[in-house]
């Protein structure tokens, strides 16, 4: 057990989570300008990006990179640092550190090390997504992002399709016609809610069922950061009891193993008989009499 009072003296650093705006830089606090301002470094995600942040607000520190790719060795580095008593924030792209961005790492060797973790409120665009989505707020479960191969993402879903509370998903605006077609898949046509491009001058949200929404994205194709919001699981509307390849052809689940699994025409076949309940043999025999045909 550990027990840390933040704003107690101490001969170690404090690790500040400083949040950034994620579209309009009103957004930024007070406190996120003056702790960026105080620090003695700022481990930043990318830092050409930070530093326009930081112009803007008038800001001159020292910043450190601190990403996906280089985040195991500077925690050693940082650590060593909190410890000579420097003071770090850590800030991402946009929003909340550690949320779909880099930081957990950093913040659960900082607490192992008796450095005080201290995490300023601000702009995170899935709270912001669940509040004005309209869907009950009282539980709801943060997923973040899908997996993007398709099978990966229905079994992601598979997983969540019970569950009793609303859920937030974070979504390329490239992704998100497939996603809403994998949400509908598994989940069943939930009321849903897609906000887009949030604190910006196009923001937009987009209620309605799943379907309602799919329909919609068909229509004018989404550009900008999206979060899809889906109502939870009730126990009244039953999730869809499709199988996801229904809609496909034999020719087209074939070519999906194919082309998303990497399979070879054999194996796809046979995953294809085994999906369909179907005799590898007819399964051959239907794709090569009609090739020949
Ligand atoms: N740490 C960030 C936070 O606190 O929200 C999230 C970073 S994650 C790498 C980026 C994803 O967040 C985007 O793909 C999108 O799903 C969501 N996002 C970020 N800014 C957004 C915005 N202005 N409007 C809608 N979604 C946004």
């Amino acid at each position: 057990m550990k027990i840390q009072n933040s704003y107690e003296q101490s001969d170690y650093g404090k690790l500040y989570l400083v949040p950034t705006p994620i579209g309009n830089l009103d957004d930024m606090t007070f406190r996120a300008v003056n702790v960026l301002k105080e620090v003695d470094l700022i481990a930043a995600e990318d830092t050409r990006h930070t530093k326009k942040l930081l112009s803007h607000f008038s800001i001159h520190n020292e910043l450190i990179s601190y990403h996906e790719h280089n985040r195991f060795e500077r925690i050693p580095i940082l650590l060593e640092k909190l410890r000579q008593g420097k003071h770090i924030a850590l800030v991402s792209d946009a929003g909340m550190p550690a949320i779909s961005d880099p930081g957990f790492e950093l913040v659960r060797e900082a607490i192992a090390n008796d450095v005080s973790v201290i995490v300023l409120p601000g702009a995170n665009a899935a709270v912001s997504a669940l509040v004005g989505s309209g869907l009950a707020t009282e539980s709801f479960y943060f997923h973040g992002f899908l997996p993007r191969k398709n099978r990966d993402k229905l079994d992601v879903l598979e997983r969540l399709k019970h569950l009793q509370a609303t859920i937030i998903f974070y979504e390329s605006p490239h992704r998100v016609l497939d996603t809403l077609q994998a949400l509908k898949q598994q989940f069943g046509d939930r009321n849903a809610a897609l906000a887009r491009e949030l604190t910006k001058i196009y923001e937009q949200y987009i209620r309605g069922t799943i379907d309602e929404i799919a329909q919609y994205v068909k229509q004018h194709p989404l550009r900008g950061e999206c979060v899809i919001v889906v109502e939870g699981y009730s126990g009244e509307a039953a999730p869809a009891d499709d199988e996801w390849w229904e809609e496909l052809t034999l020719e087209e689940h074939v070519l999906y193993y194919e082309k998303e699994e990497n399979l070879s025409h054999k194996e796809a076949m046979k995953r294809a008989a085994k999906d369909r309940n179907m005799s590898k043999r007819d399964v051959y025999q239907a794709l090569h009499v009609k090739k020949t045909e």
